[in-house]
């Protein structure tokens, strides 16, 4: 594995005082998946941090399966989770575990616990126990087995082992403390008993631990030093606690807890994703529109964009979800210095060169590599009089600021001529089907010429003959929204998979490694679809657009015949016409103006386009990054400056980026809150005073707004989520704390009673 660059985060603080304290001399961590799925982007970065943390400080991470539960596991998502940690470049050697063969440890355990008094076999049906355990605000109820003697609940434990009860008819449960504040804690179960055949133990077991009984002793077991895992399970730590304690185990792991990572638009559940592959809405888990390492790995993406990602968005407790592009970013990344350009006209459209003769054959010597990366080699372009185009590239009707071919234009065929659009052909609905133009001589490219034509723009191209055919999938996000609470089904994206079934792409490519990955100029990076490179037509799969958004579907789309939509999922599920119209592009080429903005601004594509389009936004950026970090600038302006401009601009505000970048400052420097820099932001629109003055202001005023005071509450118990899960865990004292957090966030000049009422009114509508 290469090394990369990983930032220093709450994890290797503890980490780094632990090393100097003398308290641990060497890390040991490890990766727990359950075996019931295959792994996700989540897993991704579950299994960065742990192996990336291992490799960091001279540790190791171990491996283990939590394999408790015999209903959902099975051998080949074992196989498949290994198969994807080595992808990734993750090697825990010899340090492969499994909970399954730590079964008669824990059932001696759970004897211990027994004979301490500490356990107890209770003969209620699961929805009785379940209804016993009381709600977050009443108390759990005793179940009559309770107090059964040490004596009874050894031999009915032995019993239960030894398969003389049926599935359901008994429970060990731990003997903890009913009324406890941590539903957890209300005498959870450690053993239920199920006839079932374990993927790897077979018959040998009728009773299987449960997750939290099995889970922090395997961590003990394997001497773990730090058992790192997302938030939702910091509830749980208290009651891992309790049973290394009951059972005297020193030394012992310490838990802690960071946030899940999750992507908008996509699902990071193993339970959903399983469902869509069961439905057949994807090809299997594999399919390159999940968010699962083999359904990237399909696709074409490599382990160090996904390291690299995992790495950027480090490692917190706050809850997040990151947007897709993000990713897209790392994976275009990579692969800039590796994909040599190629052409492909997904979409093709004919167009005759009519001051060609007709047995005219050319070949074009053309480099592989743009000017800025120093690479080298060529490839032949043979061109011919008959050759391709996208359809995108030719309008009847160009819109305003169109640079491709339009009737009676010019445009350059990249390597090639220029162009000149003399007459259409149209079919009888009226679509163009070819185009015609005359070549322009003395144009080509790279060769002495004094012509002083001006085209309106360079497009990519194929010969029509010496072309070959191929396959091209384009995917897009999973879902039509950024989340999904309940609805996965209609929440589809119908557009997820584009299928151009006449593409046709140069012949360079014929002989190349399957393995290769390329750039289709103004198009993306793709590579031969592994599950298909038997096909006689190379299948193609996008791996990442060059560019991504989503804009409204024009006339020209919908008529462009070629194109087959998902019918997998668009036949299951009928789209609504609104969302229909949310097809994406995904193809409309950068300008290279806007590629060399991105590249000098440093900024991703979406906050740095939302600066380009706005006029004299690229000069007040500038001019503000100057004194503020550029991201800092980047993001306040596309996501708060720019959408207030409503019909004003920039240069009639009442500050210039000198002050807004003070703005900025306070704002990183968390000075003031993210809303109190948005109160001073509109405030700025209005005055001429110092931002520092006006936030000290926003600062000292009483705050009684209720709809002010609930955004504050909604970021409050955003940033929060792990503590309102303990809050619905039973942890009720935190009332206090949520309040106190956002009497913080007001400088203490609101009513606590007020907030009060309102964290609990906002509570109440979270947790119910
Ligand atoms: P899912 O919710 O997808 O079923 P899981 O937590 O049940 O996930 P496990 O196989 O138990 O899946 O996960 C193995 C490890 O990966 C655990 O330590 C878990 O905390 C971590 N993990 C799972 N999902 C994510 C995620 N989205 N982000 C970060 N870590 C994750
Ligand atoms: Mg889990």
């Amino acid at each position: 594995m290469t090394s990369e660059t990983t930032s220093n985060d709450f994890i290797r603080t503890i980490i780094n005082k632990d090393l100097a304290a003398g308290t641990h001399q060497q890390i040991i961590v490890r990766f727990p998946p359950e075996p019931n799925g295959f792994p996700h982007i989540g897993h991704a970065k579950s299994s960065t941090l742990n192996f990336g943390l291992a490799s960091e400080y001279g540790g190791r991470c171990h491996l283990r399966f939590d394999d408790t539960n015999p209903q959902t596991e099975d051998q080949k998502y074992v196989d498949a989770i290994k198969c994807d940690l080595k992808w990734l470049g993750f090697d825990w050697g010899k340090h492969e575990y499994y909970a399954s063969d730590y079964f008669e440890i824990l059932f001696d355990w759970a004897c211990k616990l027994v004979k301490k008094g500490l356990a107890y076999v209770d003969d209620s049906p699961e929805n009785i126990i379940r209804a016993m355990r009381g709600t977050v605000t009443t108390p759990g109820i005793h179940s009559e087995y309770r107090d059964r003697s040490p004596e009874e609940n050894l031999n009915l434990f032995q019993a239960m082992r030894a398969g003389e009860f049926e599935d359901g008819s008994r429970v060990l449960r731990a003997k903890i403390n009913m009324e406890h504040p941590n539903m957890k804690m209300r005498d959870p179960l450690m053993y239920r008993i199920r006839h079932a055949t374990h993927y790897r133990r077979g018959d040998e077991w009728c009773i299987y631990p449960f997750y939290d009984w099995a889970h922090g002793q395997s961590d003990a077991i394997e001497g773990v030093t730090h058992s790192i895992c997302t938030l939702e399970f910091s509830t749980n730590r208290i009651l891992y606690d309790w049973y290394l304690d009951a059972l005297e185990i020193i030394p012992r792991p310490r838990q802690y807890e960071f946030a899940r990572l999750n992507l908008d638009y996509y699902v990071t559940s193993k339970r959903r994703l399983l469902s869509l592959v069961q439905e057949n809405v994807v090809d299997g888990w594999s399919d390159p529109r999940m968010p699962t390492l083999a359904g990237l790995r399909r696709r074409g993406v490599r382990p160090a964009a996904i390291r690299a990602f995992c790495n950027s968005v480090g490692t917190t407790r706050v809850d997040s979800t990151h947007d897709p592009a993000l990713l897209d970013h790392f994976i275009r990344e990579d692969l800039n210095h590796l994909a040599p350009r190629v052409h492909c006209v997904q979409d093709p459209l004919p167009v005759t060169l009519t001051n060609l003769p007709e047995n005219h054959e050319e070949n074009i010597s053309a480099s592989y590599w743009p000017r800025d990366i120093p690479r080298e080699g060529t490839r032949n372009l043979p061109i011919s009089r008959e050759i391709f185009i996208e359809h995108s590239d030719f309008s009847e009707e160009p819109p305003k600021g169109y640079r491709r071919l339009t009737l009676g234009g010019m445009v350059r065929l990249r390597h090639a001529y220029i162009i000149r659009c003399t007459d259409i052909e149209k079919d009888e609905d009226g679509h163009v089907i070819r185009v015609h133009c005359e070549l322009i001589d003395g144009t080509r490219s790279g060769a002495e010429t004094s012509s002083t034509l001006k085209p309106r723009g360079t497009i990519h191209w194929v010969d029509a003959s010496r072309s070959l055919p191929a396959v091209v999938k384009v995917y897009d996000r999973l879902l039509s929204q950024p989340s999904v609470n309940e609805d996965l089904w209609s929440n589809l994206n119908p557009s997820s998979l584009v299928e151009y079934r006449h593409a046709r792409i140069e012949p360079s490519i014929i002989d190349d490694v399957p393995e290769q990955r390329y750039q289709f100029v103004r198009l993306g990076y793709y590579w031969r679809d592994p599950e298909s490179i038997n096909q006689s037509i190379p299948v193609f799969n996008c791996i990442v657009p060059l560019r991504d958004s989503y804009v409204q579907e024009t006339k020209e789309n919908t008529k462009q015949g070629n194109i087959k939509t998902a019918r997998k999922t668009s036949k299951k599920h009928p789209v609504d016409e609104q969302k229909k119209s949310r097809i994406k592009t995904g193809q409309r080429p950068l300008t290279p103006e806007e590629k060399q903005w991105l590249r000098m601004s440093g900024l991703n594509s979406a906050i740095g386009l939302a600066i380009y389009s706005v006029p004299d936004a690229s000069a007040f950026f500038r001019a503000a990054s100057a004194s503020a970090p550029r991201i800092s600038v980047g993001n306040w302006m596309a996501n708060h400056l720019l959408p207030s401009l409503k019909n004003r601009s920039l240069s009639d505000l009442p500050f210039g980026p000198e002050e807004f970048s003070e703005l900025v400052q306070l704002a990183d420097k968390e000075i003031g809150s993210t809303h109190e820099i948005r109160e001073v932001l509109k405030l700025m629109f209005e005055s001429k005073e110092h931002p520092a003055r006006l936030l000290a202001r926003v600062q000292d005023s009483i705050v009684d707004d209720p709809d002010t005071l609930n955004e504050i509450i909604t970021d409050v118990l955003d940033e929060y989520k792990d503590r309102v899960e303990a809050y619905s865990a039973g942890k009720i004292g935190l009332l206090g704390f949520f309040v106190g957090q956002v009497m913080r966030r007001v400088h203490g000049n609101a009513n606590p009673k007020q907030i009060q009422l309102l964290v609990s009114e906002a509570l109440a509508r979270i947790t119910s």
